[in-house]
């Protein structure tokens, strides 16, 4: 999906496009979900997956490290872990969006839509210091607040797919060990 606005951009955080053009560079294709948060998937021989990342938003004063360390590091294990020949796991970068929530006063907007622990109704009513509401700083960054738990569904549904592709090896497997 072509987006040049940041997946971290509802809040205002700073464009993720560096973030994007990097996973291109390694031959990297990235997803982003319906809370606007980016994954980045390298299968592996297993499904099992390690997922490593962070956020790319910060806070007044929250340094210069403040996620940005994460999502970088997460992206250098990305690079080294394509040049290696063999991918035992799979390796998921992720990129949460609008995790500090400096800008409408709530934190974990992007992971708590993927946990499933977003409360729509109490985000509805955020407004930031210029009285913009969230919902339409959303909508700006093609995040639509009533979709973003959708984040979750598909999370689950990842989940339950990998799952029962495991079982039914396993299955498989204890077939052939009698
Ligand atoms: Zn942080």
């Amino acid at each position: 999906m072509a987006r040049s606005a940041s997946p971290g951009a509802p809040s205002g955080a700073p464009p993720a496009k560096w973030l994007i053009e990097k996973l291109d560079s390694i031959g990297l294709t990235h997803e982003i979900d319906s809370a606007g948060n980016l994954f980045a998937t390298l299968p592996g021989a297993s499904e099992k997956t390690v997922v490593v990342g962070s956020h790319v938003d910060s806070v007044p004063n929250g340094g210069w490290l403040d996620g940005a360390l994460g999502v970088v590091t997460a992206l250098e294990a990305m690079r080294r872990y394509v040049a290696e020949p063999n991918h035992p796991v799979t390796l998921k970068l992720v990129d949460w969006a609008d995790e500090e929530g400096a800008r409408f006063g709530h934190s974990l907007l992007g992971s708590g839509a993927a946990a499933g622990t977003l409360d729509l109704e109490e985000v509805r009513p955020l407004k930031d210091k210029q009285g913009t509401l969230l919902v339409d700083a959303l909508k700006e960054n093609g995040v639509e607040l009533d979709r973003m738990l959708d984040a979750h569904v598909s999370l689950k549904k990842n989940q339950r797919e990998s799952l029962s592709r495991i079982s039914h090896r396993t299955r498989r497997r204890s077939r052939i060990a009698k």
